[in-house]
C-alpha cells in the first residue's frame, strides 16, 4: 500500500491537488471535509452533528471523525493505497490512523506539507466564498477561527511526522501544475 497524507492549512489547495495525485498514483482519495459536506447535504445524523461544528469553524469531535474515517477505509479494503486530505487534524486522529493502518500491515508512507503564507490563505478563502457556497468560508471571523484551530491543533502534527522522517515540504504558491509536479516528486521519491 502507498499511504499519503496531504497536510496543510485551510485554503492551501489540498483538495485540488489530492484529486490529481489520487488519479496519478491510483489511490483512494478520502477528504473528511467532502464526506462531512455530503452528509450535511443528505441531512444524515452525522451531517446534522458535523454542521453544528463546521459552521463555527470548529473541528468535529475526534471520536466522530475517527469512526467515520475508519468506515471509509474499511469500505476500500482492496485499495492500492489512500490519499488522506483533511485528516488527521489532531494528534489523537494521527494515533488512530496509525493503529488503523497497522491492521492492514501498513503505515503512513509520506506526509506532503503544502505551505502557503497566511495572507494568501485568507485571500484564497475569501475568494472561494464567492463560489463555494460554503458557510465556513462566508465570514472572515470563521475563517480566522479555522486558521487558529489549525495552528493550535493541527500544526503540531508536522512535528509528529517529522520525527519519523516522512515529511516532504512543498511550496503551495505557484501554478496548479507546478505544485502538482512537486507533490508527485515528493510522493514518488518517498
Ligand atoms: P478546509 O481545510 O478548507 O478548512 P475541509 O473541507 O477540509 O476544509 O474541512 C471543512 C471542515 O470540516 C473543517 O473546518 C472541520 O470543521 C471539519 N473537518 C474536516 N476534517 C476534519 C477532521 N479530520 N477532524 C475534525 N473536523 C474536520
Amino acid at each position: 500500500m502507498l499511504n499519503v497524507i496531504l497536510f496543510g492549512p485551510p485554503g492551501a489547495g489540498k483538495g485540488t491537488q489530492a484529486v490529481k495525485v489520487a488519479e496519478k498514483f491510483e489511490l483512494v482519495h478520502l477528504s473528511t471535509g467532502d464526506i462531512f459536506r455530503a452528509n450535511i447535504k443528505g441531512e444524515t445524523e452525522l451531517g446534522v452533528l458535523a454542521k453544528s461544528y463546521i459552521d463555527k469553524g470548529q473541528l468535529v469531535p475526534d471520536e466522530v471523525t475517527i469512526n467515520m474515517l475508519r468506515g471509509e477505509v474499511e469500505k476500500n479494503k482492496t485499495a492500492k493505497g489512500f490519499i488522506f486530505d483533511g485528516f488527521p487534524r489532531t494528534i489523537p486522529q494521527a494515533e488512530a490512523l496509525d493503529l488503523l493502518l497497522k491492521d492492514y500491515n501498513s503505515a503512513v508512507d509520506v506526509v506532503v506539507s503544502l505551505e502557503v503564507t497566511e495572507e494568501e490563505l485568507i485571500a484564497r478563502l475569501k475568494n472561494r466564498a464567492l463560489t463555494s457556497g460554503r458557510t465556513d468560508d462566508a465570514d472572515e471571523n470563521i475563517i480566522k477561527n479555522r486558521i487558529q484551530v489549525y495552528k493550535d491543533e493541527t500544526f503540531p502534527l508536522k512535528d509528529y511526522y517529522t520525527r519519523r522522517g516522512i515529511v516532504k515540504v512543498v511550496n503551495g504558491i505557484g501554478t496548479i501544475e507546478q505544485i502538482f509536479s512537486d507533490i508527485c516528486t515528493a510522493v514518488a521519491g518517498e
